[in-house]
C-alpha cells in the first residue's frame, strides 16, 4: 500500500463575510481555487514530488487574476508590482525565495530555481532580476499584470502613507496571498507561498511569504506551512516554524500546533491570518482567525473540500 498522500492550497485570508460577495464571483473563486488544486493533486497520484506538485499548485493560482500573486498582484505606491515568493522541501531542507522581482509571470518557478539552480537561498531586487536573466525567463510588461479592480483599489488610497492587504469586504483586512503543501507517495512534504505583498506598499517592503520559517516552512521531522495574512506580525510570530518547533519539541500534534499559533499566539500580538498545513501522514489543517479564508484540500482518503467562509 503507498503511503496517504494529500494537497491542500489557500489563496489569501481576510474579511470574507457570507452574503457579501456575488454568487458569480464566489463561483470563479471557487473554480480558480479547483483547478490549482486538481493540478497539483493529478501530479502526486502520478507519483510526482511534493516540491513538484506545490509548485505547480502554485503557478496555477499565479495565473490567475483573482488572487494577489503573480498576474494578480496588487499595485505597489510607485504603481509597478513587486512580487516575492518561497519554496521549500522538507526532505532536505532545502530551499528557495525571491523578493522584490517584476516582470516575472510565475515566481514561483524562479524561487525553485534558487533552490535548485543557484547555492543560495534568498534572492532579492535587481540581483534576482539578474538571475532571472542568466536563466533566460522572460520578462512580461505591465500590461500583463494590469488589473482593473486592483487598479482602483490602490487609487483609493494611492498618494497617502497607508498601505492595504488584499481581499475582503472591508479594506482594512485583506490578504490575497496564495499558497500550497503536499504530502507525496514517499511521505516527503514541501511548502510553496507566493505574493504581490500589500498594495501602496513602499520603501522595498517585504513581508512574511518569502521568509523561510515565518511565511513558509517544511520540515519531514513536523510538517509544512504556508501562511497568509499581516506579514508584519507573522513576522514577529515566527509564524510556520512556530509551528513546526511545538510538534517537535512540544510533541503538540499539527492541528493543535497550528491553532495555538493562529488563535493563541498570533492573536495576542494582534496579527490576523491564517496557513494550511500538512504532516507527514497526510493529515492537513487550515486553521484562520479571520472571518474567511480561500482554500481548498485533497487527499488520497478520498476527501475533496473547497471552502472560502468560517465552517
Ligand atoms: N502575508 C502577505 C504579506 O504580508 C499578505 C497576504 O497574506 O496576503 O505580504
Amino acid at each position: 500500500m503507498t503511503q496517504p498522500f494529500s494537497l491542500a492550497i489557500h489563496g489569501g485570508a481576510g474579511t470574507l463575510v457570507r452574503g457579501q460577495m456575488t454568487p458569480e464571483k464566489e463561483i470563479a473563486y471557487k473554480k480558480a481555487l479547483e483547478l490549482a488544486l486538481d493540478e497539483g493533486y493529478k501530479l502526486l497520484k502520478d507519483a510526482a514530488s511534493a516540491v513538484d506538485a506545490v509548485a505547480k499548485a502554485v503557478a496555477v493560482l499565479e495565473d490567475s487574476p483573482l488572487f494577489n500573486a503573480g498576474k494578480g498582484s496588487v499595485f505597489t505606491a510607485d504603481g509597478t508590482h513587486e512580487m516575492d515568493a518561497a519554496i521549500m522541501n522538507g526532505k532536505t531542507l532545502d530551499a528557495g525565495a525571491v523578493s522584490l522581482i517584476h516582470g516575472i509571470k510565475n515566481p514561483i518557478a524562479l524561487a525553485r530555481d534558487v533552490m535548485e539552480k543557484s547555492d543560495h537561498i534568498f534572492l532579492a531586487g535587481e540581483g534576482a532580476m539578474q538571475f532571472a536573466r542568466s536563466l533566460k525567463y522572460n520578462l512580461e510588461d505591465a500590461s500583463y499584470f494590469y488589473d482593473e479592480f486592483r487598479y482602483q483599489q490602490w487609487q483609493e488610497i494611492k498618494g497617502s502613507d497607508s498601505f492595504q492587504l488584499d481581499h475582503s469586504v472591508k479594506k482594512e483586512s485583506k490578504f490575497g496571498t496564495v499558497g500550497a503543501v503536499a504530502c507525496d507517495q514517499q511521505g516527503n512534504l514541501a511548502a510553496a507561498t507566493s505574493t504581490g505583498g500589500m498594495t501602496n506598499k513602499r520603501f522595498g517592503r517585504i513581508g512574511d511569504s518569502p521568509i523561510i520559517g515565518i511565511g513558509n516552512y517544511a520540515n519531514n521531522k513536523t510538517c509544512a506551512v504556508s501562511c497568509t495574512g499581516s506579514g508584519e506580525y507573522f513576522i514577529k510570530g515566527v509564524v510556520a516554524y512556530d509551528v513546526s518547533c511545538l510538534m517537535e519539541y512540544k510533541g503538540l500534534s499539527m492541528s493543535e500546533a497550528a491553532s495555538e499559533v493562529i488563535q493563541n499566539r498570533l492573536l495576542n500580538i494582534g496579527g490576523d491570518g491564517g496557513l494550511i498545513a500538512v504532516d507527514i501522514y497526510g493529515n492537513i489543517t487550515m486553521p484562520f482567525n479571520t472571518e474567511g479564508m480561500y482554500r481548498g484540500s485533497r487527499t488520497s482518503f478520498g476527501e475533496k473540500k473547497i471552502s472560502i467562509y468560517g465552517d
